[in-house]
């Protein structure tokens, strides 16, 4: 019996293990929290840290293929599994993927423009910084997400504080740009080298959390649709990526489209996919590893996707379930529960697709759905 394995055990690797039973695998999760979401689910849950030795050798033994739904597995990980068994996406290509340094210089190999920017390690490299970046925003260069590990800075001196505040660990300074709307794209990358795009999707972000995914993107034209998931396949082909690769732009508001990051794995804006496309993105992660064609994933609905955080879990300061039995009597609606027992505000509990004949029917429907679950208008910031 075939066996697929994931290195983390959170939400993304729970919708990639179901998306490999209902192809017919075996699944195996490693994941140190023994009430992971995705090994709550899997055939085998390995309890183990990531770099232990004892727990990565029963992962190689047991699966013939092994992918990563987090991204911050370390890569020493990847690459030890890698000399027992195929492993997509590589330790390499996540590794780039890990620091934002490493990712603007991938971007920029590839020819895809990305901000003006400025890597800080050092006093010196601080004290180098061009003025022209300034406004900008400091990130630091590995482990953050949700817009954690970031800080907005306008003069010299807030930058210096804000590097004091973060540690002083290596960061990438951004200049701040005029941003008319953010949008995705889905790219799967087989060994073979096919590349297939999903529709781009445009995202809204509230607190620097993705709250709304809308497909097809509004406020996107088709030529800059193909030219984003064109940008994807040059980025995944360039580091000889295997399997589901997410990559997240600006749009300017003089039009033009700059890469922000990338995602070495399935991502929370491509979940529209599960319920609008022929192929979700977490099939064609299967698909990638287990070396099945990727078709094309065709979009069958206009889709919304409401992010459900856990601040939908309280009313106030009471805790109560959402009215779901009022969400999924609107037309279109698909719940999806990671299956978190604790609800903790900004904690990433579930997803709703809507999915509609058109674009204006699925936010028509969405705007009751948030209304009921107690969520702004779809498209308010
Ligand atoms: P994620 O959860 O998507 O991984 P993250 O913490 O890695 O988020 P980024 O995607 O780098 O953070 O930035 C978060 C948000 O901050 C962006 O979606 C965008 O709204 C805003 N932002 C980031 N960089 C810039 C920039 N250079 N100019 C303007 N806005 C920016
Ligand atoms: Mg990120
Ligand atoms: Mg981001």
């Amino acid at each position: 019996e075939a066996t697929l394995g994931v290195m983390g055990g959170g939400q993304l690797g729970r919708m990639f293990v179901h998306a490999a039973q209902a192809l017919g695998y075996r699944t195996v999760v490693l994941d140190p929290d023994p009430q992971s979401p995705a090994g709550l689910v899997a055939h085998e849950h390995i309890h183990a840290d990531y770099l232990d030795a004892a727990g990565l050798a029963r992962l190689a033994e047991q699966c013939d293929a092994i992918t990563t739904e987090f991204e911050n597995v370390p890569a020493q990980a990847l690459n030890t599994l890698a000399e027992r068994r195929f492993v997509a996406p590589s330790g390499a290509a996540v590794a780039i993927c890990q620091d934002r340094a490493d990712e603007k210089a991938h971007f920029t190999a590839s020819g895809v423009a990305c901000a003006p920017h400025a890597v800080i390690r050092s006093q010196a490299d601080l004290d180098a910084v061009a003025d022209a970046l300034l406004p900008g925003i400091l990130k630091t260069a590995r482990m953050g997400y949700d817009g954690k590990g970031q800080q907005r800075v306008k003069t010299r001196a807030e930058l210096a504080a804000a590097w004091e505040a973060l540690k002083r660990v290596p960061c990438v300074l951004e200049q701040m740009l005029p941003l008319k709307l953010e949008l995705s794209v889905i790219v799967a990358r087989g060994a073979d080298g096919q590349v297939v795009q999903f529709p781009v999707q445009q995202n809204l972000h509230r607190d620097g959390i993705l709250a709304v995914t809308q497909v097809p993107a509004p406020d996107v034209s088709e030529a800059m649709q193909a030219e984003a998931g064109a940008s994807a396949a040059r980025i995944a082909a360039s580091m000889d990526y295997v399997g589901v690769l997410c990559v997240e732009f600006f749009v300017l508001q003089d039009g033009r489209l700059v890469v922000n990051e990338m995602a070495p794995r399935p991502h929370n804006s491509g979940h529209y996919t599960m319920d609008a496309c022929e192929v979700s993105q977490f099939e064609a992660q299967v698909r990638a590893m287990a070396g099945l064609p990727l078709c094309a994933p065709r979009l069958h609905s206009a889709a919304v996707m409401l992010n459900l955080l856990g601040d939908q879990w309280f009313d106030g300061s009471q805790e109560r379930t959402p009215a779901w039995d009022r969400v999924l009597a609107l037309p279109g609606t698909h719940l999806h529960l990671y299956g978190k027992t604790e609800a903790r505000r900004g904690r990433k509990m579930g997803h709703l697709n809507v999915t509609a004949a058109t674009p204006a029917e699925a936010l028509r429907v969405a705007g009751e759905a948030a209304a009921i679950l107690g969520l702004p208008a779809p498209t308010a910031a």
